[in-house]
């Protein structure tokens, strides 16, 4: 089971943001790739991610073809296979921490007995649990991605993708975010990391490389 990408393209005008790419991720797997910018990366997460369909090619997640499926379908799917996280946390700055991650059960139709334990849960996990009835735009940089990324796992999504969730934040807390990152794998899920940073790319343990949208080098596991 996991990702399989089957010569996927993604085509604007005569711009191949990505040229056939195939590429399989199993579970447990947690991949960092890298590459210049423009090179392709942000599109590759948000095809994995149902945010956008390539242009040719098909990808599945656990044997389902994202390229078939209808509408309404996409928004259950995301919700219930995808947690993203971006460069940016897009949290609700009027909201508490607590009411931003359970933002996503909320629309997956939870009760709200199980919302809170599920709530809580995360944000043990995210080590932000002490600010839970703060409000998201008194927040720190780093304190507001360890909410994106509490908000992210909530779901307890069997893919995590994140796309340079560090890029805005200074070293000290992107180690942080990254050893959270890290802890965040198991046997079970899939991890994917874009990222600029090298240090960063060695808690992977797969590194795909992507140059003018198609892979040029890729370490497989280790
Ligand atoms: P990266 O994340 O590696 O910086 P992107 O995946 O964002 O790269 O972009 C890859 C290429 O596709 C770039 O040349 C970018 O300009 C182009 N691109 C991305 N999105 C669009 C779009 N919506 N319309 C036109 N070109 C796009
Ligand atoms: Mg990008």
């Amino acid at each position: 089971m996991g990702i399989f990408l089957k010569n996927v393209s993604k085509q604007y005008d005569d711009l191949f943001a990505l040229k056939n790419i195939n590429l399989f991720i199993h579970n447990g797997t947690f991949l960092a790739v890298v590459g210049k910018s423009g090179s392709g990366k942000s599109t590759l997460l948000n095809l994995i991610g149902d945010l956008d369909n390539p242009t040719d090619g098909s990808v599945s997640i656990d044997g389902i073809n994202l390229t078939t499926l209808q509408q309404i379908d996409h928004d259950k799917f995301r919700n219930q296979y995808i947690g993203f996280v971006f460069q940016f946390s897009n949290l609700e700055p009027s909201y508490t921490v607590f009411e931003n991650v359970e933002l996503p059960l909320i629309i997956a139709g939870m009760k709200r007995s199980e919302r809170k334990h599920k709530v809580l849960d995360a944000l043990t996990k995210t080590n932000i649990i002490h600010k839970k009835n703060q409000k998201a735009m008194t927040l720190s940089g780093g304190e507001k991605q360890r909410v994106a990324i509490a908000r992210a796992i909530v779901n307890q999504p069997k893919i995590i993708l994140a796309d340079e969730p560090c890029g805005n934040l200074d070293t000290e807390n992107s180690d942080i975010i990254m050893s959270l990152l890290k802890s965040l794998q198991n046997e079970e899920n899939i991890i994917v990391l874009v990222t600029h940073d090298v240090e960063h790319s060695k808690l992977a343990n797969r590194v795909v490389t992507l140059k003018d949208g198609e892979v040029m080098k890729d370490t497989g596991d280790h």
